[in-house]
């Protein structure tokens, strides 16, 4: 078995009782050393609004901003810091395209969705035609394994505009709303709890665009969950 990122042979040392019934699940993904570059964030000392790793429990600076805009209730959850080591794996997965690495994640990220109760509906953010054209995946639903996904959401952005991760942060902040509920959805969403889920929380603009779009379709309640933060 070798590491999904650095390819080295993963050496584990199994119980005797495992030896019986060797299971795919048991085998992880990744080395122990790529496993220690991946910083995972405390709940217990995480901004409550957005995730982020910090020393309290406080409201951060950057969700203090939004609160002063926003009417409505949000809250993001997020498993990992968005460190190194979660850059590095994001480039190889989403742009250099490695559908593989998605089961680094596949197993741990559906086990900390589901621990977020008293949801109706999961829905994975989508990805632009031009993502999809030159992708050919969308890495969220990668990450979220066997979870199933409500596709509520669709989202068509305008060609010419610049690629998210290309942009500067106040240019991010200015972009357009290009969610949209597909209209076989409308009636049903009514007064529902929706767990939003995406790959990385950077400014929050996408993923509160897409809270935005679904409470003024009629969501009773957003919040969203992301690998990391
Ligand atoms: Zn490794
Ligand atoms: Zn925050």
């Amino acid at each position: 078995m070798q590491c999904l990122i650095c390819h080295k042979a993963i050496r584990v040392t199994w119980p005797l009782s495992y030896l019986m019934l060797p299971s795919r699940k048991e085998i992880p993904p990744i080395c122990e050393d790529c496993q220690s570059g991946f910083y995972k964030i405390t709940t217990a000392v995480a901004c409550p609004k957005c995730g982020r790793r910090q020393a309290s429990l406080k409201v951060c600076s950057d969700c203090e901003k939004w609160q002063l805009h926003s009417t409505y209730h949000y809250a993001n959850h997020a498993l990992y810091q968005y460190n190194e080591a979660m850059k590095a794996y994001m480039h190889t997965y989403k742009f250099q395209g490695d559908y593989q690495l998605r089961h680094v994640f596949d197993t741990e990220f559906p086990h900390f969705i589901e621990s977020f109760q008293g949801f109706d509906l999961v829905v994975a953010l989508p990805i632009d035609p031009t993502t999809w054209t030159t992708r050919g995946f969308n890495q969220v639903l990668g990450l979220m394994g066997s979870l199933k996904n409500s596709a509520i959401l669709q989202m068509n952005r305008a060609q010419e505009e610049k690629r998210q991760s290309q942009k500067k942060r106040q240019e991010r902040l200015k972009t357009g709303n290009h969610f949209q509920v597909d209209v076989e959805y409308r009636q049903q969403i009514e007064n529902k709890r929706v767990l939003l889920i995406d790959d990385v929380y950077t400014t929050g603009r996408t993923l509160r665009h897409a809270a935005e779009t679904l409470y003024d379709q009629g969501c009773g309640c957003v919040e969203s969950v992301t690998l990391c933060r």
